[in-house]
């Protein structure tokens, strides 16, 4: 352990970060932690102090720290020799993990690309789309985020998140993970459905020139602030873009493997079958892995490509196997939905008597609080950092977003346990009642 002061400690590390890495990648909190080890759902900082990990790496350390299952795995790989291959070889892992995604992703004739990223995941959609509907005309949801990457980036919206993007796709975005803005709160589900839906057969009238590709959307929005769609919503949109032939892109890299602990993927909830699913985070459990589950017709189509030659490899197939085996074997689904209901049932009691607190939203392992200026109910990021320094204190990490920076996001490993779900939601509560007492 190191003494942050120390010439070796965090408060150096932070200064040689500061001078050779972008300072676009932000840090959190005002003294940034370096975190040296884990077990669990908790990690260690170089200092000693623990934190319940309530944001998994943004979600994924799936299953927790140092997993036997995921390290035996790997290091069993690791004693073949084999770190990397190349996929113009057989690997059996991979072709085993395909197996099961496809059979899970509830895709019709399903078949699996691995990539290293939630981003080269859903370029790899929207070029398979883009291809087999020859047309560069997209559609994606607003405050959505897709990844950083030429095509993933004209899909994402919101300023903050694409400031320097020239979209190489013609992209239209629609209302829908919008229900929770204040200009939609009068309104039944009912009502901004349609409204929704109408909007789209308008921006299909008008917006654009030709055929559509295809619609990417996240279940539930993670950078946007874990906003959802309302029931029925998806289901509404899919019978418009199947009248038109446009393939619907479920982009499941926070919202799949059981986390909403309702479904395995985020759009089931929604009773909608996907043409295409992405996935990637959680899935090789901190190994880099992600992928794209797509009918056959579409992945195979006569210029079809994928985007790396390093997805799939045999260590992260090797530490996605082990990760998927268990999340299955364990029923995380399941426990996702118990911990979940924990943590939301307090956070909603929070709501009723904290003035700061403008909104909880959530569902299985994902949860988010919005908070607001007490007074004028305004979006409050101030109190937002606030929060966090106070959570951090506490030994909790948490996570934040939103279209306004005013949203905490949490989504801890769906290993959490019923006592870490209770003593985590005691940390929250504490930290929203110091942020509103002094906000008052
Ligand atoms: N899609 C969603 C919904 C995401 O949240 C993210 C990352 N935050 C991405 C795609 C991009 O994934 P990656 O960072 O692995 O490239």
């Amino acid at each position: 352990l190191r003494d942050p002061e120390s010439p070796s400690g965090s408060a150096d590390l932070l200064k040689r970060h500061r001078a050779v890495l972008p300072n676009w990648m932000g840090l959190y909190y005002d003294e940034p932690i370096e975190i040296v080890g884990g077990k669990g759902n908790r990690v260690v900082d170089a200092s000693g102090k623990s934190y319940l990990d309530f944001f998994a790496g943004i979600l994924t350390n799936m299953i927790g720290y140092d997993v036997p299952e995921v390290r035996e795995a790997v290091e069993r790989q690791l004693a073949t020799g084999i770190v990397h291959t190349s996929t113009l070889y057989l690997i059996r892992a991979q072709v085993e993990l395909a197996e099961k995604i496809a059979r899970l992703s509830g895709i019709p004739d399903a078949k699996v690309f691995f990539t290293n990223s939630g981003t080269e995941a859903n370029e790899t959609a929207l070029l398979l789309a883009t291809y087999a509907r020859k047309t560069d005309q997209v559609l994606a949801m607003r405050q959505s985020y897709h990844g950083r990457s030429f095509g993933a980036i004209s899909v994402t919206s919101n300023r903050s998140w694409k400031n320097n993007s020239l979209s190489p796709l013609n992209v239209h975005f629609l209302h829908g993970a919008d229900r929770h803005l204040v200009q939609f709160r009068g309104m039944s589900d009912a009502d901004y459905i349609k409204a929704c839906v109408d909007d789209l057969r308008h921006v299909l009238a008008t917006a654009v020139s030709n055929d559509v590709a295809a619609l990417i959307a996240e279940p539930i929005q993670g950078v946007g602030g874990f906003t959802m769609a309302p029931d029925g919503l998806f289901a509404a949109y899919k019978e418009v873009l199947d009248e038109e032939g446009i393939l619907f892109i479920s982009d499941e890299v926070q919202s799949g493997w059981g986390r909403t602990g309702s479904a395995f993927f985020g759009i089931e909830n929604h009773g909608v079958t996907p043409d295409m699913l992405t996935f990637a985070k959680g899935t090789g459990n901190g190994f880099a892995v992600g992928g794209i589950v797509a009918r056959a017709d579409l992945m195979d189509g006569p210029h079809a490509v994928g985007l790396s030659t390093f997805g799939g490899n045999p260590i992260s197939m090797a530490a996605a196997n082990a990760t998927l085996d268990y999340v299955l074997d364990h029923d995380l689904q399941a426990n996702a939905a118990r911990t979940g209901e924990i943590i939301l049932a307090g956070l909603r009691e929070a709501e009723q008597r904290l003035a700061v607190v403008g909104a909880v939203r959530g569902r299985g392992l994902m949860f988010a609080i919005e908070l607001v200026d007490p007074a004028t109910g305004a979006p409050a990021p101030a109190l937002v950092a606030r929060f966090m320094e106070e959570t951090k204190k506490l030994g909790l990490l948490a996570g934040k977003g939103g279209l306004y920076g005013n949203t905490l996001r949490m989504a801890p490993p769906l290993t959490l346990t019923e006592d870490e779900a209770r003593e985590g939601l005691g940390i929250l509560v504490t930290a929203l009642e110091t942020v509103n007492d002094e906000a008052r």
